[in-house]
């Protein structure tokens, strides 16, 4: 598994910094933001490394897949019956500040105004 050791989702993912963890299998781990934008603002990280989707190549589309798949099971946990919102930040222009891919869960609340 891609591991970069100065990064800090690949060290919650192997458990070696602290999280508030809300859902974990062999592949994802899925823990509380650490400055929640909603009620229920969790990251979904794949465990293994990738900066951004463009990092990722064929056989590694299993692993946005699965990702994808398990999201209603962390939100239904979570008590997001009413719904929720998924954002994924690439690069600069979308302010992305942690380059280890993770998808942002946010519910809990009516979200306001959307951009898309
Ligand atoms: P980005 O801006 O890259 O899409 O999102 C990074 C997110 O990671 C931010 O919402 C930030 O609050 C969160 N974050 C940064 N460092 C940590 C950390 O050490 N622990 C947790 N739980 N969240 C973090
Ligand atoms: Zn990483």
């Amino acid at each position: 598994m891609k591991f970069k050791k100065d990064c800090i989702f690949c060290r919650i993912a192997a458990g070696e910094i602290p999280s508030d963890k809300v859902y974990e299998d062999e592949r994802i781990v899925a823990f509380k933001d650490l400055n929640p934008q909603a009620p229920v603002h969790v990251l979904v990280v794949p465990k293994a490394h990738f900066a951004t989707l463009a990092e990722m190549s064929g056989e590694d589309a299993e692993l946005v897949k699965h990702a994808l798949q398990t999201v209603p099971r962390i939100a239904a946990s979570l008590g997001l019956a009413n719904g929720y919102r998924l954002i994924v930040n690439q690069g600069e222009d979308a302010g992305q500040t942690v380059h280890h891919l993770h998808i942002h869960l946010l519910g809990g609340k009516p979200l306001g105004e959307k951009i898309v």
